[in-house]
């Protein structure tokens, strides 16, 4: 009843770029089976970036085209994504909008300030190994600019007690080269000139929690 159409079969992928920028800061003789970034190759057009994670075994993780925001982490940039159709932006990034009525159009990037404000956090009071010494540590789930959605990160240069929602944030990123293309490149810290607020009820509480936490990381060697 119908003609037959000979499909072109589509390709699933495209060509795999060319990588001629490789990094590899595996550091020597390390047995350490932990979690560690050892390297990252970064394409001739410098569209996209790969990264070597080392946990128990070696894992490629490919950045595809989310690779912009891992490469200006190197530079100590965040990038953002913006929907051009209604004008939503993210970090972290989405590649097409989500709204019903764009219907996934695809997003263009931002550059983004490195301003923040407090969505929500927590005090970690337990970590890994290699972070023990350093609790309790403030996690936060901040706000980036304008971005619909809130990224996860440390904020240091605070009392676990005084963090408050919706509180100003900078970015403060590592030296240069330190930063390995991964979020732990930076830290949020509290915005120049934000002052806590008066010492409350539950602040007190907080404290309470938390001094076990400090006597304990004093006996630790
Ligand atoms: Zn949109």
């Amino acid at each position: 009843m119908s003609e037959a159409v000979v499909m072109k079969k589509k390709k699933k992928f495209a060509d795999e770029p060319n990588f001629t920028e490789k990094k590899s800061y595996r550091p020597e003789g390390v047995k350490e089976t932990g979690l560690a970034f050892v390297g990252h190759e970064i394409s001739d057009d410098g569209e996209v970036m790969n990264q070597f994670l080392h946990y128990d075994q070696l894992y490629t993780i490919r950045h595809g085209r989310n690779s912009k925001f891992f490469k200006g982490l190197l530079d100590g940039e965040i990038w953002g994504t913006k929907c051009p159709k209604c004008g939503d932006t993210w970090v972290p990034v989405r590649t097409n909008c989500w709204n019903l009525d764009c219907n996934l159009q695809e997003t263009e990037w931002v550059k983004m300030p490195l301003t923040a404000k407090v969505h929500t956090w927590t005090i970690a009071g337990w970590s890994g190994k290699s972070s023990l010494k350093r609790l309790p540590i403030v996690l936060v789930y901040a706000v980036i600019g304008d971005s619909k959605v809130a990224i996860a990160n440390e904020l240091h240069g605070i009392e676990p007690w005084n963090v408050e929602f919706g509180m100003p944030l900078k970015i403060m990123f590592k030296p240069k080269e330190e930063r390995v293309g991964a979020v732990t490149d930076f830290h949020f810290e509290p915005a120049d000139r934000w002052e806590p607020s008066p010492m409350t009820e539950e602040k007190e509480r907080i404290q309470q929690l938390v001094e076990p936490v400090y006597k304990w990381v004093k006996t630790l060697k």
